[in-house]
């Protein structure tokens, strides 16, 4: 209904604007035709009117008789009495006025000519008489004739520009119909993809050629429904994947507890120890899932104190040092001399850094080097946390800080491992307005560099 509205909004407005085009251009030709018309055909009849008069003086040496001639010659329409005034008034030698026009009494002697407004006869040299044309008021004209040939051509010209007129406007109704419809299409298939989304078919694309604003409308309009279907999908496999992750310790926890209530068990300090382990992994689980959420909402509660990196650093290494030697790889710091103090919540990026520490020792066999390094940039400072170890696939690379992802290696899951360690990570430094990335190369190693704003 709107759309078609809007067609037909189009539609007007392109009528509208031929139509007061062709409607303009029609009356500014009629009127200049007309006025330059009548002037050409004035000029003409007032020419010939010249001539006549110096032909009568010449035949007659006189102008007695010369009102009987001229109203002979133009019929009844300048009549003695009634009827149209003369268009002039033609005096003789002695500025006695022979032939009135409305302003002029007949036999009336003018005493000063305005040489500008009164025409010499001459006639073999001599001045036999001056006339002066009527200046009349628009309308009043009495050339051309009615039933004139000069009426008639004028009264052509005037369809012509009528029909010409009419025609613009056919073809302006017809090209903006046209137009209107090419320009709401794409708005058709537009409105008709959001309403497929709407139903729920998300990720439904929309294919608008046109390489106009349009076009860019249809470009967001796909890569909004693609965001959505993508994103509808990793929610789905989202809720399977906590759904999988708290049912493994639960059922753990609730097999041992229906036994021993059952009193097919009776309990022991190892059963109570597997049945702890189950629970402080379902507290984790939790934990990290409510982090990552207070963090989707931006409600992540940040400590934000000027902190020491270098000392922040050397306390991650302290804190692993028994895991480093159980594992028999190197854990060394390379920190910058100048490495600014950086604002952020030292536990916060503690966490992140524990995190990405343990991942590096995970996949770093005995013999490998784990190292913690600094840069310093224009206004960023950089942590890096480098290992020599399995490397990550470049199949897994552009995924690992999504939620729930573990590369094929450790598909044979360890029980530590969420899948949420890089995705937490990432909400994490991004909450303190920094950036994470990872590079690595298979076999080789791996290289997470945090990036942390300086500020001021
Ligand atoms: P998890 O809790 O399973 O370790 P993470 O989010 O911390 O989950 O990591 C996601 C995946 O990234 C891991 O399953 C692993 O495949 C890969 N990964 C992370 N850190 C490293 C690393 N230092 N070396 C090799 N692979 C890594």
């Amino acid at each position: 209904m709107i759309t078609r509205s809007l067609t037909l909004k189009l539609t007007l407005a392109f009528l509208f604007v031929g139509l007061s085009g062709a409607a303009f251009m029609a009356l500014l030709v009629q009127y200049r035709t007309q006025t330059e018309f009548e002037r050409f055909v004035l000029d003409n009849s007032q020419q010939a009117l010249l001539d006549n008069l110096r032909i009568y003086y010449e035949t007659f040496d006189s102008w007695e008789g010369v009102d009987y001639w001229y109203f002979h010659e133009n019929g009844q329409r300048f009549a003695h009495n009634g009827g149209h005034p003369l268009p002039f008034t033609l005096l003789d030698n002695t500025q006695i006025v022979v032939l009135p026009g409305p302003e002029y009494q007949q036999n009336q002697l003018i005493d000063h000519l305005d040489v500008k407004q009164w025409i010499p006869l001459d006639v073999d040299g001599a001045t036999v008489g001056y006339l002066h044309f009527t200046t009349f008021e628009r309308g009043d004209v009495p050339v051309p004739l009615p039933a004139s040939p000069e009426e008639d051509f004028l009264s052509r010209i005037n369809t012509a520009v009528g029909l010409s007129a009419l025609g613009a406007t056919a073809v302006a109704l017809l090209l903006g119909a046209l137009l209107a419809r090419t320009l709401t299409r794409p708005i058709h298939q537009l409105t008709a993809a959001t309403q497929i989304v709407a139903k729920g078919e998300l990720g439904h694309q929309v294919e608008v050629k046109a390489r106009d604003e349009l076009g860019t409308l249809a470009d967001s309009f796909n890569q909004m429904s693609a965001d959505l279907a993508r994103t509808n999908q990793s929610r789905r496999q989202m809720t399977a994947d906590i759904a999988h992750d708290l049912r493994t310790p639960l059922s753990v926890i609730l097999g041992y507890t229906e036994a021993l209530s059952d009193g097919k068990l009776s309990g022991s300090p190892d059963m109570y120890a597997v049945m702890h382990k189950e629970a402080q992994q379902l507290q984790r689980l939790i934990e990290d899932l409510r982090t990552l959420s207070l963090a989707d909402a931006g409600e992540l509660p940040l400590n934000i104190r000027e902190t020491n990196v270098a000392e922040l650093l050397e306390q991650i290494a302290h804190a692993y040092q028994v895991q480093v030697q159980e594992k028999g790889v190197a854990l060394h710091t390379e920190i910058a001399a100048d490495v600014p103090d950086v604002p952020m919540d030292p536990d916060r990026i503690m966490q992140v850094l524990g995190n990405l520490v343990s991942n590096a020792l995970r996949y770093t066999p005995a013999g490998g080097t784990v190292t913690l390094g600094t840069a310093v940039q224009e206004q960023q400072v950089q942590l890096t946390i480098r290992d020599t170890g399995a490397g990550i696939a470049a199949a897994d690379l552009p995924h690992i800080f999504e939620r729930f992802y573990r590369g094929e290696k450790s598909r044979s899951q360890q029980e530590d491992e969420s899948g949420l360690g890089l995705a937490i990570a990432k909400s994490l430094v991004e909450a303190h307005g920094g950036t994470i990335s990872a590079a690595s190369q298979s076999g080789e190693g791996s290289v997470f560099t945090i990036t942390l704003p300086v500020g001021e």
